[in-house]
């Protein structure tokens, strides 16, 4: 039996796959089991983010497999201690919880915001605002916080407890706003959504709202953060550091990992038996992720991502079939003219080349580590099937 057909026979449909196997990969390029090679725009839904077995990347986790692969919460490691330090320090908050995913750091965020609010007020200030078009993950929780209606269907009872206002509509969320709101989550750019960027003021509105009334801000930097966009998080480039900050996807390489980041007001919150995760912090994935942040938590390296997103811009728009460029950074969406874009990501894929989609749009997220040589490449290969 083919790797597809038991495949199909054994794991659960919750995705619509393309018929291609992946077998290994190296720096921005994948093989399927044929030896058929990829450039990748994907980069696994941005978490690949120095690319495939970066060598640095791949000795350092090699290493701490060999000398301790898991211990459990209950004790000390180094290696989790030295990866909190730097991820605090690059971040500029205090504290870190680790999960294995963006919807756990998630989950993490609006533990803290609802207890946050407990704490200091009592019982009844627990409704979290999130954004028309969000995406906050795949738990019963962080489901109800996703602002799209076709997320809300056969799993009821939904947590409760979620309001949605429009991005980029001062008045909706002011309008939202009542005694029994203790935290606002959105995404500074929405990836799921669409790529789109909130706008400046929107963003400012947010934070003067929440600081009038102690109401708490949660970034859901799952997508945007650890680099993406060029700088360490999406929150540097509109001025503001949310009370609460989520990270996962590119954090630890292509291993699961979630941080979910406090600073300030939050950080004594959580207490001894409140949270936990069998798994969180795990000693190889924080191997990992130390070997990410010496690229993603240094300057060069982030203006650097941030030039070769202007250089994908720049390419990506004199293409005739292009209508629009959205996003910061590598975080990049295109709007098309006449095409569909999950055509053509098909159409991408059959000439080797891998891109995502979000709504109707095709979305790049590509290594952070990607050369201009793939670049233009990949982007040859766009251009072609978008011309046809
Ligand atoms: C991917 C994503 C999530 C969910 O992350 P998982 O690791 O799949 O749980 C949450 N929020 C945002 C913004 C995301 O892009």
């Amino acid at each position: 039996m083919g790797t597809i057909e038991k495949f199909n026979e054994h794991v659960m449909g919750t995705y619509g796959r393309y018929p291609l196997v992946m077998e290994s990969g190296s720096g921005e390029t994948a093989t399927d089991e044929n030896g058929k090679k990829y450039i990748d725009f994907g980069s696994g839904i941005g978490t690949n983010s120095l690319g495939y077995c970066n060598s640095e990347w791949a000795d350092a986790v090699c290493e701490q497999v060999r000398k301790i692969q898991h211990t459990s919460n209950y004790y000390y490691t180094k290696v989790q201690a030295d990866f909190a330090a730097k991820l605090t320090e690059v971040t500029g908050t205090e504290k870190v919880f680790f999960g294995n995913s963006g919807a756990e750091a998630n989950e993490c965020a609006i533990k803290i915001a609802r207890k946050y609010s407990f704490d200091k007020y009592g019982k009844g200030r627990q409704t979290i605002i999130t954004l028309v078009n969000s995406f906050h993950g795949r738990t019963i929780t962080t489901l109800s916080a996703t602002g799209q209606d076709v997320f809300h269907n056969y799993f009821f009872p939904f947590t409760e407890g979620f309001v949605f206002a429009e991005a980029n509509n001062i008045d909706d969320l002011r309008s939202k706003i009542d005694d029994s709101v203790c935290a606002v989550m959105f995404e500074y750019i929405q990836g799921e959504g669409g790529v789109n960027a909130l706008e400046q003021s929107f963003v400012d509105a947010i934070f003067e709202i929440a600081a009038e009334k102690d109401i708490l801000t949660i970034s859901d930097e799952v997508q945007t953060g650890v680099g993406r966009t060029g700088k360490f998080l999406a929150g540097d480039h509109f001025g503001h550091k949310a009370d609460i900050i989520t990270l996962a996807k590119g954090i630890a390489g292509g291993l699961p990992m979630g941080a979910c980041l406090t600073g300030g007001k939050c950080s004594g919150v959580l207490t001894s038996g409140t949270h936990g995760s069998t798994f969180g912090g795990n000693p190889v994935c924080c191997a990992g992720g130390l070997k990410v942040l010496d690229k993603a938590g240094d300057s060069d390296f982030l203006a650097e991502v941030a030039k070769k997103g202007a250089y994908f811009r720049e390419k990506l728009s004199e293409i005739p079939e292009v209508s629009g460029l959205s996003g910061i950074g590598l975080m990049i969406g295109i709007s098309l003219k006449t095409k569909k874009a999950a055509d053509m990501a098909k159409a991408a894929l059959e000439n080797g080349l891998l891109v995502l989609t979000a709504k109707d749009k095709i979305r790049l997220l590509p290594p952070l580590t990607i050369t201009y040589g793939e670049i233009d490449d990949g982007i040859k290969i766009l251009a072609d099937i978008l011309s046809k």
